[in-house]
């Protein structure tokens, strides 16, 4: 362990517990994601200048326009894709700074997560390497293709908002797989997309605000 986790260890562990319980307050239920959130050190996936704020529940910048979702969020979507069962293969589109990535690692077998922006992608893979997270695989690539050699996935996470699910997202979810992204422009919807053998299902849960799914690589 080096010293930025030695630093703030104990005070995060405690500031961990307190954001445990809010989490609790607003409404996440599933203890296994409670328990997923509370393993993972949240500050060492923001700036050092912004690990004081790391365990707020807000969304932190990122750098590139993009932003860290805040713990509700992340808590939220594998609660879930979730449904109160253990998840195999799972696959998230937006890495971002790797925190989510994280945190599915806990309740997941394997996670597979796709960024199209090269310098985000290079950092995440160095903060998951810093943790020792082995069951992460991260692609540098657009997220609108998904990842057909690992298809299907009986999870799939979209950490960015589009007006319409990408069709190969569709098609990578297993029969009996969850998909939860944002839905809509300006107004957002966090949707449930449920695959069963008789087609797709989808439920609006509640309001979202992500930042848009882009085209291609950067
Ligand atoms: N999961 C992150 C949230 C990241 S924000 C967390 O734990 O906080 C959303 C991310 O989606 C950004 O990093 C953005 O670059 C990425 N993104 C947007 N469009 C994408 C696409 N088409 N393919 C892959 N990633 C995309």
């Amino acid at each position: 362990m080096n010293t930025r986790h030695d630093g703030i260890g104990m005070t995060s562990q405690r500031t961990r517990g307190r954001l445990i319980e809010r989490l609790r307050a607003q409404g996440i239920r599933d203890e296994v994601v409670l328990a997923a959130i509370n393993a993972v050190p949240r500050h060492i996936f923001v700036d050092e200048a912004l690990a004081s704020r790391a365990y707020d529940d807000v969304s932190l910048p990122l750098g590139f326009g993009q932003t860290i979702s805040p713990p509700y969020t992340v808590a939220r979507m594998i609660e879930i894709v979730r449904d109160g069962k253990p998840l195999d293969r799972v696959l998230e589109i937006g890495t971002g700074c790797g925190y989510q990535a994280a945190v599915l690692a806990q309740v997941a077998r394997k996670v597979y997560s796709v960024e199209r922006v090269k310098p985000l992608y290079a950092r995440a893979a160095a903060c998951l390497n810093e943790l020792k997270v082995t069951s992460v695989t991260l692609r540098y690539a657009d997220g609108n293709a998904g990842l057909p050699e690992m298809a299907p996935f009986d999870g799939i996470i979209m950490a960015a908002a589009a007006t319409h699910v990408p069709p190969a997202l569709l098609e990578q979810l297993a029969v009996g797989g969850r998909m939860v992204l944002p839905l809509g422009a300006p107004e957002q919807s966090l949707c449930l997309i449920a695959r069963t053998a008789q087609g797709y299902r989808e439920t609006r849960i509640e309001p979202a605000r992500f930042v848009p799914l882009m085209a291609g690589k950067a």
